[in-house]
């Protein structure tokens, strides 16, 4: 946790810093081609109008079931896909229609970790290529001084300079994440969209990457948004959270807040669904009933409806937008603060 976001949470985070990403109705629907002469017969509303601020030194947690939209939401933001429609803020500037020369100008500053390392590292390319290469694609260092900052950046994710020369495949899932976690930090960007940066690791491993990265966060500064579908591993790498369902936010607010006190129906259910370790501890499960809708077809009204165990008649009829119930903390739910006025 960087040390503005530190500050973020003990006030609301409007009043501590301009956020360093701001996303204005985001919005991402893919066509589902099949028309006559392929056009569009349909879409699939991957993201929808979502607005949301990540400030400086934060880790912002991206939380969702499969097929909500996370990781459609973590590149549509960074422009490796093109939004639908809104705005993308970098800064304060509007990043949304910047030419793609001054993008990847842009691109030093906003890199990406993805969750299967091997899938996207070349297997073909050395680790020193791996890793050199984005520094030959920004002209960062002279070519004499490379393989230092090469090496460099390897003992930064704590792995030795051995590695230069062997393979992808010569390394374990984490090491691979590690060279991975190297090459996006080779061009000193201060935001980087983790996602699922350790599904696809041991439960042992998992621990070392997630404190490798909260380590790299303090020393260098960096704002993350983190994307995982493992609530308890967000709360703990993160400052704030955001819930995600059907390609919208339902609910925003402090790590610790969104964990002890939800204030979303659909965030209590993917609550009461992590086991308690502690068996003397009565936990009374939500079953989320149903399927999650289709994306192409959402359900009218607030999305959720049709499996909230709180659902009145009127929820069917108009999306309920994200509301504060406090300063620092929104919810979608329209009957938030009746639902949860005891709580
Ligand atoms: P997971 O946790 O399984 O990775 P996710 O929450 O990250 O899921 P996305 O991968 O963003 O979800 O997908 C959101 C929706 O958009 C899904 O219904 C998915 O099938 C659809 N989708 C994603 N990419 C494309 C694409 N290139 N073309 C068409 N549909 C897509």
């Amino acid at each position: 946790m960087g040390q503005t976001a530190a500050a973020l949470r003990e006030f609301p985070a409007r009043e501590g810093a301009e956020p360093l990403i701001e996303l204005r109705g985001l919005t991402k629907h893919f066509p589902v081609r099949g028309g006559f002469w392929g056009r569009a017969r349909d879409f699939v509303r991957a993201v929808s109008g979502v607005d949301l601020q990540i400030y400086p030194g934060e880790t912002l947690g991206l939380v969702g079931e499969s097929g909500c939209g996370k990781s459609t939401l973590g590149r549509t933001l960074l422009r490796l896909i093109e939004p639908t429609a809104g705005e993308i803020l970098y800064e304060g500037r509007d990043i949304t229609r910047l030419p793609s020369k001054e993008m990847r100008a842009l691109r030093r500053d906003l890199q990406i970790i993805f969750q299967d390392p091997y899938a996207s590292l070349n297997p073909r390319m050395s680790v020193e290529q791996i890793v050199g290469e984005p520094l030959a694609v920004h002209n960062l260092r002279p070519k004499k001084d490379r393989r230092d900052r090469i090496v460099e950046l390897l003992e930064l994710v704590g792995l030795s300079p051995e590695a230069l020369s062997r393979y992808p495949h010569e390394f374990s899932g984490g090491q691979r994440q590690r060279i991975g976690i190297a090459r996006a930090l080779a061009v000193e960007p201060r935001f980087i969209v983790c996602d699922e940066p350790v599904s696809s690791l041991d439960v042992s491993i998992q621990a070392q990457i997630v404190n490798l990265l909260m380590e790299l966060q303090e020393k260098l500064g960096l704002t993350y948004l983190f994307i995982a579908h493992d609530l308890r591993l967000v709360e703990f790498v993160s400052d704030r959270i955001a819930i995600m369902y059907l390609g919208r936010i339902v609910e925003l607010g402090p790590a610790t807040e969104i964990v002890t006190k939800p204030l979303h129906p659909y965030s209590e259910a993917l609550l009461s669904a992590i086991p308690v370790p502690d068996p003397k501890t009565k936990q009374k499960r939500i079953v989320l009933e149903g399927e999650v809708p289709s994306p192409i077809h959402p359900p009218a009204g607030c999305a959720f409806h049709p499996r909230c165990r709180h659902a009145k008649a009127d929820c069917a009829s108009a999306l309920p937008p994200l509301l504060e119930i406090s300063s620092v903390h929104s919810s979608a739910c329209k009957y938030a603060s009746e639902i949860y006025r005891k709580a």
